[in-house]
Protein backbone atom coordinates (compact mmCIF):
# COMPACT_ATOMS: atom_id res chain seq x y z
CA UNK A 1 0.00 0.00 0.00
CA UNK A 2 1.18 3.30 -0.60
CA UNK A 3 1.62 5.90 1.78
CA UNK A 4 -0.04 8.87 0.75
CA UNK A 5 0.93 12.28 2.75
CA UNK A 6 -2.92 12.16 3.45
CA UNK A 7 -5.13 8.93 3.43
CA UNK A 8 -7.96 7.73 5.41
CA UNK A 9 -8.65 4.49 7.65
CA UNK A 10 -12.54 5.02 6.23
CA UNK A 11 -12.41 7.30 3.93
CA UNK A 12 -16.53 7.77 3.47
CA UNK A 13 -16.89 8.49 7.31
CA UNK A 14 -13.74 11.09 8.06
CA UNK A 15 -15.05 13.50 5.69
CA UNK A 16 -18.76 13.64 5.86
CA UNK A 17 -20.22 17.38 6.43
CA UNK A 18 -20.61 18.03 10.19
CA UNK A 19 -24.08 18.03 9.68
CA UNK A 20 -24.49 15.08 8.50
CA UNK A 21 -22.38 13.20 10.83
CA UNK A 22 -24.08 14.89 14.10
CA UNK A 23 -27.59 13.61 12.05
CA UNK A 24 -25.50 10.01 12.24
CA UNK A 25 -24.67 10.38 15.78
CA UNK A 26 -28.24 11.76 17.12
CA UNK A 27 -29.74 9.14 15.06
CA UNK A 28 -27.26 6.46 17.23
CA UNK A 29 -27.97 8.35 20.24
CA UNK A 30 -31.73 7.43 19.99
CA UNK A 31 -30.94 3.78 19.31
CA UNK A 32 -28.58 3.45 22.38
CA UNK A 33 -30.26 5.05 24.93
CA UNK A 34 -33.42 2.96 24.23
CA UNK A 35 -31.43 0.00 24.20
CA UNK A 36 -29.99 0.56 27.33
CA UNK A 37 -33.03 1.43 28.67
CA UNK A 38 -34.39 -1.50 27.93
CA UNK A 39 -31.68 -3.96 28.82
CA UNK A 40 -29.50 -1.79 31.97
CA UNK A 41 -31.39 -1.18 35.38
CA UNK A 42 -29.62 1.88 35.88
CA UNK A 43 -29.93 3.80 32.49
CA UNK A 44 -33.71 3.05 33.13
CA UNK A 45 -34.13 4.23 36.40
CA UNK A 46 -31.80 7.09 35.73
CA UNK A 47 -33.59 8.59 32.33
CA UNK A 48 -36.93 7.18 33.05
CA UNK A 49 -38.88 10.20 31.86
CA UNK A 50 -37.11 10.34 29.14
CA UNK A 51 -38.36 9.25 25.95
CA UNK A 52 -35.30 8.52 23.26
CA UNK A 53 -37.47 9.50 20.37
CA UNK A 54 -38.08 12.99 21.49
CA UNK A 55 -34.04 13.86 21.45
CA UNK A 56 -33.93 15.47 17.79
CA UNK A 57 -31.41 18.16 18.33
CA UNK A 58 -28.35 18.56 20.26
CA UNK A 59 -29.79 21.23 22.89
CA UNK A 60 -32.20 18.08 23.58
CA UNK A 61 -29.17 16.13 24.21
CA UNK A 62 -28.07 18.42 26.64
CA UNK A 63 -30.79 18.42 28.65
CA UNK A 64 -29.85 14.93 29.23
CA UNK A 65 -28.55 13.80 32.78
CA UNK A 66 -24.95 13.37 32.96
CA UNK A 67 -23.43 10.00 34.40
CA UNK A 68 -20.08 10.38 36.11
CA UNK A 69 -17.73 7.43 37.89
CA UNK A 70 -19.51 7.79 40.98
CA UNK A 71 -22.90 6.92 39.12
CA UNK A 72 -20.90 3.77 37.73
CA UNK A 73 -19.42 2.78 40.87
CA UNK A 74 -22.75 3.33 42.69
CA UNK A 75 -24.69 1.10 39.60
CA UNK A 76 -22.25 -1.87 40.24
CA UNK A 77 -20.97 -2.33 44.13
CA UNK A 78 -22.93 -5.45 45.88
CA UNK A 79 -25.56 -5.53 42.60
CA UNK A 80 -26.11 -8.41 40.47
CA UNK A 81 -24.90 -9.86 38.00
CA UNK A 82 -21.65 -8.99 39.61
CA UNK A 83 -19.03 -7.69 39.35
CA UNK A 84 -20.71 -5.12 36.83
CA UNK A 85 -24.41 -4.77 38.62
CA UNK A 86 -27.11 -2.44 37.09
CA UNK A 87 -24.76 -0.83 33.94
CA UNK A 88 -24.53 -4.58 32.13
CA UNK A 89 -26.52 -4.03 29.06
CA UNK A 90 -26.13 -7.67 27.92
CA UNK A 91 -26.52 -11.56 29.37
CA UNK A 92 -23.57 -12.15 31.20
CA UNK A 93 -22.63 -14.75 29.07
CA UNK A 94 -21.85 -12.85 26.45
CA UNK A 95 -19.13 -11.29 28.65
CA UNK A 96 -15.88 -12.34 27.37
CA UNK A 97 -13.21 -9.35 28.38
CA UNK A 98 -13.30 -7.84 31.11
CA UNK A 99 -11.71 -4.66 32.09
CA UNK A 100 -11.38 -1.94 34.58
CA UNK A 101 -10.63 0.84 35.38
CA UNK A 102 -7.06 2.00 37.29
CA UNK A 103 -8.62 3.00 40.36
CA UNK A 104 -6.33 5.19 41.38
CA UNK A 105 -9.12 7.48 43.52
CA UNK A 106 -11.68 4.82 45.00
CA UNK A 107 -12.35 2.01 43.47
CA UNK A 108 -12.64 0.52 40.09
CA UNK A 109 -15.23 0.53 37.83
CA UNK A 110 -15.64 -2.76 35.78
CA UNK A 111 -16.48 -2.79 32.78
CA UNK A 112 -17.68 -5.87 30.31
CA UNK A 113 -17.16 -6.67 26.62
CA UNK A 114 -18.48 -8.73 24.58
CA UNK A 115 -17.13 -10.28 21.18
CA UNK A 116 -18.64 -7.57 19.45
CA UNK A 117 -18.18 -4.42 21.97
CA UNK A 118 -14.46 -4.91 21.65
CA UNK A 119 -14.48 -4.95 17.79
CA UNK A 120 -16.11 -1.82 18.08
CA UNK A 121 -13.40 -0.58 20.64
CA UNK A 122 -10.46 -1.94 18.22
CA UNK A 123 -11.63 -0.16 15.31
CA UNK A 124 -11.91 3.00 16.83
CA UNK A 125 -8.32 2.32 17.86
CA UNK A 126 -7.63 1.57 14.11
CA UNK A 127 -8.17 5.07 13.33
CA UNK A 128 -6.02 6.47 16.21
CA UNK A 129 -3.06 4.29 14.69
CA UNK A 130 -3.73 4.89 11.14
CA UNK A 131 -3.99 9.14 11.71
CA UNK A 132 -0.60 8.33 14.08
CA UNK A 133 0.50 6.65 10.30
CA UNK A 134 0.60 2.93 11.69
CA UNK A 135 0.88 0.87 8.18
CA UNK A 136 1.37 -3.02 7.69
CA UNK A 137 5.18 -2.30 7.90
CA UNK A 138 5.44 -1.26 11.08
CA UNK A 139 6.55 -3.39 14.08
CA UNK A 140 4.99 -2.05 16.97
CA UNK A 141 6.65 -2.26 20.31
CA UNK A 142 4.02 -2.36 23.46
CA UNK A 143 6.54 -2.03 26.41
CA UNK A 144 4.07 -2.75 29.03
CA UNK A 145 2.66 -5.83 30.69
CA UNK A 146 -1.34 -4.62 30.12
CA UNK A 147 -3.05 -6.39 33.08
CA UNK A 148 -6.70 -5.56 33.06
CA UNK A 149 -5.85 -2.08 31.92
CA UNK A 150 -7.43 -1.50 28.73
CA UNK A 151 -5.37 1.29 26.27
CA UNK A 152 -2.45 -1.26 25.18
CA UNK A 153 -4.77 -4.23 24.73
CA UNK A 154 -7.00 -2.00 22.49
CA UNK A 155 -3.90 -0.61 20.91
CA UNK A 156 -2.40 -4.08 20.25
CA UNK A 157 -5.52 -5.89 18.70
CA UNK A 158 -5.72 -2.80 16.16
CA UNK A 159 -2.33 -2.71 15.30
CA UNK A 160 -3.03 -6.50 14.59
CA UNK A 161 -6.12 -5.26 12.51
CA UNK A 162 -3.75 -2.54 10.76
CA UNK A 163 -1.58 -5.26 9.51
CA UNK A 164 1.65 -4.46 11.94
CA UNK A 165 3.77 -6.81 13.36
CA UNK A 166 3.24 -6.73 17.56
CA UNK A 167 5.59 -7.32 20.12
CA UNK A 168 4.62 -7.13 23.89
CA UNK A 169 7.16 -6.50 25.96
CA UNK A 170 5.84 -6.79 29.48
CA UNK A 171 7.46 -8.86 31.93
CA UNK A 172 10.95 -7.39 30.78
CA UNK A 173 12.67 -4.46 32.88
CA UNK A 174 13.19 -1.15 31.21
CA UNK A 175 16.90 -1.88 29.74
CA UNK A 176 15.37 -5.41 28.41
CA UNK A 177 12.40 -3.76 26.33
CA UNK A 178 15.43 -1.10 25.13
CA UNK A 179 17.15 -4.04 23.58
CA UNK A 180 14.31 -5.89 22.67
CA UNK A 181 13.05 -2.50 20.44
CA UNK A 182 16.82 -2.89 18.59
CA UNK A 183 16.55 -6.86 18.11
CA UNK A 184 13.18 -7.01 16.96
CA UNK A 185 13.58 -3.33 14.48
CA UNK A 186 10.68 -2.18 16.54
CA UNK A 187 9.48 1.03 14.44
CA UNK A 188 6.39 1.95 16.38
CA UNK A 189 5.58 2.64 20.15
CA UNK A 190 2.35 2.50 22.10
CA UNK A 191 3.72 4.45 25.21
CA UNK A 192 2.96 6.79 28.35
CA UNK A 193 4.82 10.56 28.35
CA UNK A 194 6.13 9.67 31.62
CA UNK A 195 7.60 6.21 30.78
CA UNK A 196 8.60 7.64 27.13
CA UNK A 197 11.29 10.00 28.97
CA UNK A 198 11.99 7.23 31.17
CA UNK A 199 13.09 4.99 28.48
CA UNK A 200 15.16 7.53 26.66
CA UNK A 201 17.23 8.39 29.86
CA UNK A 202 17.74 4.54 30.27
CA UNK A 203 18.92 4.64 26.98
CA UNK A 204 21.42 7.43 27.26
CA UNK A 205 22.90 5.76 30.45
CA UNK A 206 23.47 2.42 28.49
CA UNK A 207 25.23 4.96 25.99
CA UNK A 208 22.48 4.10 23.18
CA UNK A 209 21.04 7.23 21.90
CA UNK A 210 17.20 7.04 21.74
CA UNK A 211 17.28 8.47 17.96
CA UNK A 212 19.58 5.07 16.91
CA UNK A 213 16.98 2.67 18.18
CA UNK A 214 15.04 3.25 15.44
CA UNK A 215 11.19 3.80 17.19
CA UNK A 216 9.61 6.80 13.93
CA UNK A 217 6.27 7.09 15.20
CA UNK A 218 4.87 7.18 19.06
CA UNK A 219 1.35 7.30 20.15
CA UNK A 220 0.85 8.15 23.87
CA UNK A 221 -1.96 7.35 26.27
CA UNK A 222 -2.87 7.43 29.68
CA UNK A 223 -1.76 10.84 30.98
CA UNK A 224 -2.03 14.43 29.66
CA UNK A 225 0.61 15.42 27.13
CA UNK A 226 1.73 19.10 26.60
CA UNK A 227 2.58 20.11 23.55
CA UNK A 228 5.90 21.33 24.49
CA UNK A 229 7.09 17.64 26.46
CA UNK A 230 5.88 16.18 22.96
CA UNK A 231 8.22 18.24 21.06
CA UNK A 232 10.64 17.21 23.97
CA UNK A 233 9.66 13.42 23.56
CA UNK A 234 10.11 13.74 18.83
CA UNK A 235 13.33 15.21 19.82
CA UNK A 236 14.81 12.66 22.01
CA UNK A 237 13.20 9.70 19.90
CA UNK A 238 13.68 11.52 16.66
CA UNK A 239 10.10 10.08 16.30
CA UNK A 240 6.78 11.53 15.51
CA UNK A 241 4.74 11.80 18.57
CA UNK A 242 1.13 12.19 18.91
CA UNK A 243 -1.33 12.35 21.48
CA UNK A 244 -4.71 10.70 22.36
CA UNK A 245 -7.38 11.48 24.72
CA UNK A 246 -9.82 8.74 26.01
CA UNK A 247 -10.41 6.00 28.86
CA UNK A 248 -11.55 3.47 30.24
CA UNK A 249 -15.28 3.30 30.61
CA UNK A 250 -15.91 5.64 27.17
CA UNK A 251 -12.55 4.11 25.26
CA UNK A 252 -9.98 6.43 23.34
CA UNK A 253 -11.79 9.14 21.75
CA UNK A 254 -9.86 11.98 20.07
CA UNK A 255 -6.28 11.52 18.46
CA UNK A 256 -4.01 13.65 16.79
CA UNK A 257 -3.57 13.49 12.77
CA UNK A 258 -0.33 13.85 11.11
CA UNK A 259 -0.58 17.60 11.33
CA UNK A 260 0.17 17.11 15.07
CA UNK A 261 -0.93 20.51 16.36
CA UNK A 262 -4.91 19.32 17.92
CA UNK A 263 -6.89 16.28 18.12
CA UNK A 264 -9.69 14.91 15.87
CA UNK A 265 -12.95 13.65 17.80
CA UNK A 266 -13.43 9.95 16.31
CA UNK A 267 -16.97 10.56 14.89
CA UNK A 268 -19.33 9.43 14.59
CA UNK A 269 -18.45 6.72 16.86
CA UNK A 270 -18.78 9.44 19.54
CA UNK A 271 -21.26 12.05 20.52
CA UNK A 272 -18.92 14.29 22.40
CA UNK A 273 -19.80 17.57 24.52
CA UNK A 274 -17.12 20.21 25.50
CA UNK A 275 -19.45 22.00 28.09
CA UNK A 276 -18.55 24.91 30.38
CA UNK A 277 -16.61 23.86 33.40
CA UNK A 278 -19.61 26.15 35.75
CA UNK A 279 -22.66 25.02 34.96
CA UNK A 280 -22.06 21.92 31.77
CA UNK A 281 -25.06 23.03 30.07
CA UNK A 282 -24.00 25.21 27.67
CA UNK A 283 -21.22 24.24 24.60
CA UNK A 284 -18.20 25.86 24.80
CA UNK A 285 -17.41 28.02 21.95
CA UNK A 286 -14.11 27.46 19.94
CA UNK A 287 -10.89 28.42 21.81
CA UNK A 288 -12.69 28.05 24.88
CA UNK A 289 -12.16 25.55 27.34
CA UNK A 290 -14.46 22.84 28.60
CA UNK A 291 -15.11 19.75 30.23
CA UNK A 292 -15.32 16.39 27.90
CA UNK A 293 -19.27 14.62 27.89
CA UNK A 294 -18.54 11.19 25.84
CA UNK A 295 -21.04 8.95 24.85
CA UNK A 296 -20.07 5.90 22.84
CA UNK A 297 -22.23 4.95 20.67
CA UNK A 298 -21.92 1.54 19.22
CA UNK A 299 -21.08 -0.83 22.50
CA UNK A 300 -24.04 -2.57 24.26
CA UNK A 301 -22.01 -4.38 26.48
CA UNK A 302 -21.67 -1.42 28.80
CA UNK A 303 -23.91 1.15 27.35
CA UNK A 304 -23.06 4.38 29.15
CA UNK A 305 -24.68 8.27 28.17
CA UNK A 306 -22.99 11.45 28.09
CA UNK A 307 -20.63 10.12 30.24
CA UNK A 308 -18.75 13.00 32.13
CA UNK A 309 -15.09 12.62 31.55
CA UNK A 310 -13.70 14.82 33.78
CA UNK A 311 -11.27 15.98 31.30
CA UNK A 312 -10.77 19.27 30.36
CA UNK A 313 -10.15 20.59 27.09
CA UNK A 314 -9.73 23.30 24.77
CA UNK A 315 -12.13 23.15 21.59
CA UNK A 316 -10.37 24.11 18.13
CA UNK A 317 -11.27 25.60 15.09
CA UNK A 318 -13.20 23.38 13.08
CA UNK A 319 -11.46 21.89 9.51
CA UNK A 320 -7.89 20.58 9.81
CA UNK A 321 -5.70 20.75 6.43
CA UNK A 322 -5.71 16.99 6.71
CA UNK A 323 -9.24 17.01 5.38
CA UNK A 324 -10.74 15.18 8.24
CA UNK A 325 -14.08 17.20 8.97
CA UNK A 326 -14.65 15.72 12.74
CA UNK A 327 -14.70 17.87 15.71
CA UNK A 328 -11.11 19.48 16.46
CA UNK A 329 -9.64 19.75 20.03
CA UNK A 330 -6.76 22.51 20.08
CA UNK A 331 -5.69 21.06 23.28
CA UNK A 332 -5.75 18.35 26.15
CA UNK A 333 -5.64 20.87 29.34
CA UNK A 334 -5.98 18.41 32.18
CA UNK A 335 -8.03 16.24 34.22
CA UNK A 336 -10.58 18.30 36.48
CA UNK A 337 -9.44 16.15 39.20
CA UNK A 338 -6.22 18.38 39.00
CA UNK A 339 -7.62 21.41 38.44
CA UNK A 340 -7.34 23.86 41.53
CA UNK A 341 -8.15 27.24 42.83
CA UNK A 342 -5.63 28.57 44.88
CA UNK A 343 -5.95 32.30 46.08
CA UNK A 344 -8.91 32.30 43.66
CA UNK A 345 -7.20 31.58 41.06
CA UNK A 346 -7.91 28.25 39.36
CA UNK A 347 -4.79 26.42 38.47
CA UNK A 348 -3.43 23.35 36.28
CA UNK A 349 -0.25 21.54 36.79
CA UNK A 350 0.07 21.17 32.89
CA UNK A 351 1.00 24.69 32.77
CA UNK A 352 4.14 24.07 34.79
CA UNK A 353 4.81 21.25 33.18
CA UNK A 354 5.10 23.02 29.61
CA UNK A 355 7.19 25.73 31.17
CA UNK A 356 9.35 23.95 32.16
CA UNK A 357 9.81 21.66 29.62
CA UNK A 358 9.63 24.38 26.84
CA UNK A 359 11.48 26.97 28.23
CA UNK A 360 13.67 25.43 31.02
CA UNK A 361 15.48 22.31 30.07
CA UNK A 362 18.19 22.37 33.08
CA UNK A 363 15.12 21.48 35.39
CA UNK A 364 14.71 17.75 35.43
CA UNK A 365 12.34 15.97 38.09
CA UNK A 366 10.24 17.98 40.05
CA UNK A 367 7.07 18.21 42.31
CA UNK A 368 4.44 21.07 42.89
CA UNK A 369 3.05 20.90 46.34
CA UNK A 370 -0.32 23.00 47.46
CA UNK A 371 -0.48 23.87 51.29
CA UNK A 372 -2.13 25.80 53.91
CA UNK A 373 0.11 28.45 55.65
CA UNK A 374 -2.64 29.69 58.53
CA UNK A 375 -5.73 30.99 55.71
CA UNK A 376 -2.85 31.46 53.14
CA UNK A 377 -2.46 28.93 50.45
CA UNK A 378 1.07 28.20 49.43
CA UNK A 379 2.21 27.02 45.93
CA UNK A 380 5.85 25.53 46.02
CA UNK A 381 7.65 24.10 43.20
CA UNK A 382 10.59 21.95 44.29
CA UNK A 383 12.82 20.81 41.21
CA UNK A 384 16.44 18.94 40.46
CA UNK A 385 18.45 20.37 37.85
CA UNK A 386 20.29 18.18 35.68
CA UNK A 387 23.71 19.89 35.86
CA UNK A 388 25.08 21.61 38.73
CA UNK A 389 24.68 25.70 38.21
CA UNK A 390 26.98 28.05 40.26
CA UNK A 391 24.94 30.03 42.96
CA UNK A 392 24.65 33.35 40.46
CA UNK A 393 23.08 31.63 37.49
CA UNK A 394 21.03 29.96 40.13
CA UNK A 395 20.07 32.79 41.41
CA UNK A 396 18.66 34.09 38.06
CA UNK A 397 17.09 30.78 36.60
CA UNK A 398 15.03 31.04 40.21
CA UNK A 399 14.18 34.64 39.36
CA UNK A 400 13.55 34.08 35.93
CA UNK A 401 11.50 30.86 36.46
CA UNK A 402 9.45 32.47 39.27
CA UNK A 403 8.31 35.19 37.16
CA UNK A 404 7.21 33.15 34.05
CA UNK A 405 5.27 30.73 36.08
CA UNK A 406 3.74 33.88 37.87
CA UNK A 407 2.71 35.61 34.46
CA UNK A 408 1.68 32.23 33.13
CA UNK A 409 -0.20 30.91 36.43
CA UNK A 410 -0.97 34.54 38.31
CA UNK A 411 0.49 32.69 41.47
CA UNK A 412 3.91 33.23 42.85
CA UNK A 413 5.65 30.08 43.68
CA UNK A 414 7.82 29.44 46.69
CA UNK A 415 10.60 27.81 44.61
CA UNK A 416 13.34 25.16 46.07
CA UNK A 417 16.66 23.26 44.87
CA UNK A 418 16.32 19.42 45.94
CA UNK A 419 18.90 16.88 45.64
CA UNK A 420 19.96 15.07 42.52
CA UNK A 421 17.93 11.98 42.84
CA UNK A 422 16.13 13.14 46.25
CA UNK A 423 12.16 13.28 44.27
CA UNK A 424 10.05 10.55 43.55
CA UNK A 425 11.14 9.00 40.32
CA UNK A 426 7.79 7.37 38.07
CA UNK A 427 8.22 4.74 35.45
CA UNK A 428 4.06 4.83 34.48
CA UNK A 429 2.13 7.54 35.09
CA UNK A 430 3.19 10.91 37.11
CA UNK A 431 2.46 12.30 40.00
CA UNK A 432 3.83 15.17 40.52
CA UNK A 433 1.08 17.48 41.86
CA UNK A 434 0.39 17.08 45.80
CA UNK A 435 -2.35 19.65 46.80
CA UNK A 436 -2.19 18.90 50.70
CA UNK A 437 -4.90 20.84 51.38
CA UNK A 438 -8.83 19.37 51.82
CA UNK A 439 -10.78 19.70 48.94
CA UNK A 440 -10.32 19.56 44.97
CA UNK A 441 -11.52 23.04 43.92
CA UNK A 442 -11.22 25.52 46.89
CA UNK A 443 -9.50 23.45 49.86
CA UNK A 444 -13.21 23.16 51.73
CA UNK A 445 -14.84 19.98 50.12
ZN1 LIG B 1 -6.27 16.74 10.97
Amino acid sequence: MSEEKVSYWNPFLETLPRDKLIQIELKNFRAILDYAKKRAPFIREKFRDISPNDIKTMKDVRALPLIDKEDLRTAQEGKEPFPFGDILGVDIGAVNDFRQTSGTTGRPVYVPETYESWQWRIEVWCHILWMAGFRETDRVFVPFGYNVYVAFWEGHYAAEKLGCMVIPGGALDTKGRINKMIEVKATALLNTPTYGLHMAETAKKMGIDPKDIGIKKMVCAGEPLPQATRKMLENLWGARVYNHIGGTEPCGWASMCEERTGLHVIEPFFLVEILDMETLSREVEPGEMGVAVVTPLGRHSFPIIRFNTKDIVRRGEDGCPCGRTSMVLSEVVGRLDDLRKIRGVLFTPVTVEEILRREFPVVGEYEIIVEKRGVMDEISLKMELHEEIGASSLGELINSLRERLKMKTNLRFNIQLADPGELPRYTLKSKRFKDLRRGPLDGTK
